[in-house]
Order: structure tokens, then C-alpha cells, then sequence
């Protein structure tokens, strides 16, 4: 499942004939570690807005080394580029052409977060053009940014501002290598709620998590990544994968639950032995998915419902549950894919149920926000798993190496990452969004 290609032009004699040969080079990412640094090095903030001193003073007391303006020489690990009071696009060029000088000054695996607003139809035409210029701005530069480095953005919608629970924490999560194979990417801020943790180090401590499909890929890694960070884990998955599931379980000081997702009774079971074994159900991680891929001319009803029964069908009926009970601040994080936004040959059925993932998540964002939750969805690109090791050479090196800006497939880990971050308290505020966790790409599983 490894990427050869990723080791072969990164390291000793294979490196040096890779560059004499102009072969691409995908870079190694920067990952999360619990000891890493934040950021590779001192982070600069540009432009101007009304919380930019309070923002600083908060980078400040997460250790990092914040320069205001101007860098001097020094190398760069981040850069903040403040673009929410701009309101023409002509007061865009000083910004971005001093943000292209910096580039130049990034470390490997550094991070650039713009900060804007959103573009709506009610907003005075320059005001909007700015706006949604910068998206364009920002998602282009993803695909410009080198050695691992990312760009991506934050968006303050209403009344919320760079300081709150929820930007902050977006903020955090790009800076850190949690979001290594998020690029090209923005989060909205839709509301004050949220709350960020005491420990930054444990950001789910004495938190109960739910993750289905947990015997083995993703699931295995995301309830790996909860774990780490501090939440007791139950995971489940089909009576058959009851070894691997244990095992996965073991290593984590997780419960099993062997459970069928498409079982009317799923949801109930779930919160049941959450609630009698654990006292709590804070985040459930919708993950247990499956493919039937058929071009459709081709495609029989029992691919189709099959799919849609598994990958969205069983999520609506479990969220009902769920919601009925009013479970106080209850997070549920669901498995998207790129397919359901770009769509994908021999997809149109796993293409309906996570574009269904995505609609589901955002119309079922006001009612769990009536308890305190929330809900969010991942879109994962090519991630390597078992599911994509089967997919033929040539269209994975396509996946893996073309089409994505970082040059490379994701690793479980990188989904995880981004569901342990939305499914904590600090993410309450991005209720109802997707986010692509797809190095800029947009095709995959
Ligand atoms: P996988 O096939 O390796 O693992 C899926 C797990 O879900 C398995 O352990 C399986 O037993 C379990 N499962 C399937 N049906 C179930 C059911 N009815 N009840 C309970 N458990 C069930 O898949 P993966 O690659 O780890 O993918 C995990 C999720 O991520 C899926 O929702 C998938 O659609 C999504 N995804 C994967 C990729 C990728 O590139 N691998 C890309 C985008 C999205």
C-alpha cells in the first residue's frame, strides 16, 4: 500500500537521479506528532483587521515566534494573511504581491491561512468580488505552494471573528500537521459556539466516541487518532471482521460492539452501550463504507441499494435516534468522498451516497446544534487503504501523483486527523461543513 514512488525520489542515490532527471518529486508531508512544534518556524501575519492584536497575542501563548509586518530575513513556518476588511479587489495587489515575496522565505511544511469573509448575493458587487477572489486567490495558491507547505483559508461568516473558539481552533488545525494533506481548502466560521481545550496535547480527554467500520483502514486509524487524543473509543463493525476488531480495539483501550449499520436497531444499540458501558456518547464517526462500482448502463439493484443502504440510508436512520434522544453536545462526523462533489466513472451509486453525506450533514446542522452538537462531514481524495490498493496502476499513479497538488495519496492517518479535530468542542462552530482532506485533488474513493 506504501507509495514506492514518494520513497524512491526522497531518498540517497534514487533522490539525486530523480532531480537530474526532472521526475516529479512528491514531497514527504509534515505530519502530526503529540511533541512536534505547531508551526516549522515563526509566523508572519500580514494585512490588517479589527482583532489582529488579540490573534497575535493568542499565536503568542501557543509558543509561537510572531512577526507583525515584516520578517527581515528570517525563515518563514507560517504566514496569516488578514483579508477580511478588504472590500475591492484593487486592494488586493499590496496584500498577495507581499504574501509572493514571503513565499520565497517558507520553510518545508509551512502553512498559509488567509482570513476573509464571505462572498453573498446581498453584498455590494465589489465587496462580493473581493471576497470571492480571494477564494480563487487562495485555492491557486495551494497549487503553487512546495515542499509540503499548504495554503488554505479561513471564513468568518455573520457576526463571528478571528478570535473565536472555532477560528482559533481552525487555525490551530492548519498550522499543525493535522492538516497535512488538507490544501487548497476553507473553513467557515458560522457561529460563536465552541470551546477550546485546557489541553491542547488531549482535545477529546474524558470524551466517548463512536466509530463504525472500525476493524480495519480508516476507521481502524481514526479510532487510533480519538484514542491518542484522549477519548475512550467504541468501536464497531460486522460480526465477520469480529478478530480484526478486537484487535484494533486492544490496542486502544477501546469496547467492541459487533453491529450490522443497515440494522433497524443500529442506533438504539449504539447509544445503549455507550450510555450503560461508558456513561456518555459525545462523537460518532460515521465511517462504515463500501463500493459496488458499475458504469451505470451496466449497474444491477442490488449494487445500487446495497450502497446507499450502508453509506447513507443507515447514517439518516442513526442520526434520528440520536437526535430523538438529545444527547447534550453530541458531535457526529461522517465519511464523504471527492467522488460525491466531482463525481467519478463507475460511481454513480457511492457518488449519490456521499453527495448525500454532504446534504444529509448540512440541513441536519440546526437540529443537533438544539443540544449543543454538531455535525460535519470528511471528503477524503485517494486515500492509501485496502480499497484503493485494488485499484490498477496505472489510473492509482494518476490518483496518487497528477492529480492532487501535494503529488501524492493521503494516508488514513490524514482523515483522521481532520475528524479528531471536527468532532472536538473547538470545531462546534463549523457546524454543517464538508471538508476535502484530498491534497487538492478531486477524484477517488
Ligand atoms: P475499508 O473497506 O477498508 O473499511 C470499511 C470498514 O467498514 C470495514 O471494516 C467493513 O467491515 C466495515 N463495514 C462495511 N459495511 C458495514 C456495515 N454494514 N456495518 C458495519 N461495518 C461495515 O474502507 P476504507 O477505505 O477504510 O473507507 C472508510 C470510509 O472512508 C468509507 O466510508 C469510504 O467510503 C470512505 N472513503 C474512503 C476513501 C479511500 O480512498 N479509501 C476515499 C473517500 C472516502
Amino acid at each position: 500500500m506504501a507509495d514506492k514512488y514518494l520513497e524512491l525520489v526522497n531518498s540517497g542515490m534514487t533522490k539525486k537521479l530523480a532531480k537530474l532527471l526532472g521526475l516529479p518529486r512528491p514531497p514527504r508531508l509534515r505530519r502530526y506528532g503529540v511533541d512536534t512544534p505547531l508551526l516549522p518556524g515563526p509566523v508572519l501575519v500580514l494585512g490588517t483587521s479589527a482583532r489582529a492584536q488579540e490573534l497575535s497575542d493568542v499565536m503568542v501563548s501557543w509558543g509561537l515566534d510572531v512577526r507583525r509586518h515584516d520578517a527581515g530575513q528570517s525563515k518563514l513556518g507560517g504566514l496569516v494573511l488578514l483579508l477580511d476588511e478588504l472590500s475591492h479587489p484593487e486592494q488586493l495587489s499590496a496584500l498577495m504581491l507581499a504574501t509572493g515575496a514571503a513565499l520565497r522565505k517558507l520553510v518545508p511544511g509551512a502553512r498559509v491561512v488567509s482570513v476573509s469573509k464571505p462572498a453573498l448575493a446581498n453584498d455590494e458587487p465589489a465587496v462580493a468580488a473581493v471576497r470571492q477572489g480571494i477564494d480563487g486567490a487562495m485555492r491557486s495558491l495551494g497549487r503553487e505552494m512546495r515542499g509540503g507547505a499548504t495554503a488554505n483559508g479561513i471564513v468568518l461568516a455573520g457576526d463571528t471573528s478571528i478570535v473565536s473558539p472555532s477560528a482559533l481552533g481552525a487555525l490551530r488545525f492548519f498550522f499543525s500537521g493535522r492538516s497535512a494533506y488538507v490544501d487548497g481548502q476553507f473553513l467557515t466560521v458560522r457561529t460563536e459556539a465552541g470551546e477550546l481545550p485546557d489541553d491542547f496535547r488531549a482535545p477529546l480527554a474524558g470524551k466517548v466516541a463512536v466509530v463504525t467500520g472500525a476493524a480495519r483502514g480508516i476507521g481502524a486509524e481514526i479510532a487510533r487518532t480519538l484514542a491518542r487524543d484522549g477519548a475512550k473509543v467504541v468501536l464497531v463493525d460486522m460480526p465477520q471482521a469480529g478478530d480484526a476488531l478486537a484487535k484494533v480495539a486492544n490496542q486502544v483501550g477501546g469496547t467492541t460492539l459487533q453491529l450490522d449499520v443497515t440494522a433497524k436497531d443500529a442506533g438504539a444499540r449504539i447509544m445503549d452501550h455507550a450510555l450503560t458501558r461508558h456513561g456518555s456518547l459525545d462523537l460518532v464517526v460515521h465511517n462504515a463504507g463500501i463500493t459496488r462500482d458499475k458504469l451505470l448502463a451496466n449497474m444491477d439493484a442490488a449494487r445500487w441499494d446495497s450502497v446507499i443502504a450502508v453509506n447513507i440510508a443507515s447514517q439518516l436512520r442513526m442520526n434520528e435516534v440520536f437526535l430523538a434522544a438529545k444527547l447534550p453536545g453530541l458531535r457526529v462526523v461522517s465519511l464523504a468522498s471527492t467522488s460525491g462533489i466531482a463525481g467519478n466513472r463507475g460511481q454513480t451509486n457511492y457518488a449519490a451516497s456521499k453527495g448525500g453525506v454532504i446534504g444529509m450533514v448540512r440541513a441536519s446542522a440546526a437540529l443537533f446544534a438544539e443540544s449543543g452538537g454538531s455535525i460535519t462531514a470528511v471528503a477524503p481524495g485517494f486515500i492509501e487503504t485496502e480499497m484503493t490498493a485494488k485499484i490498477p496502476l496505472g489510473t492509482r499513479t494518476v490518483a496518487r501523483l497528477v492529480l492532487p497538488s501535494l503529488m501524492q495519496g493521503g494516508l488514513p492517518v490524514d482523515v483522521a486527523e481532520a475528524i479528531g479535530f471536527l468532532g472536538s468542542d473547538a470545531a462546534a462552530g463549523l457546524n454543517g461543513q464538508t471538508l476535502r482532506v484530498c491534497g487538492q485533488s478531486l477524484v477517488g474513493a
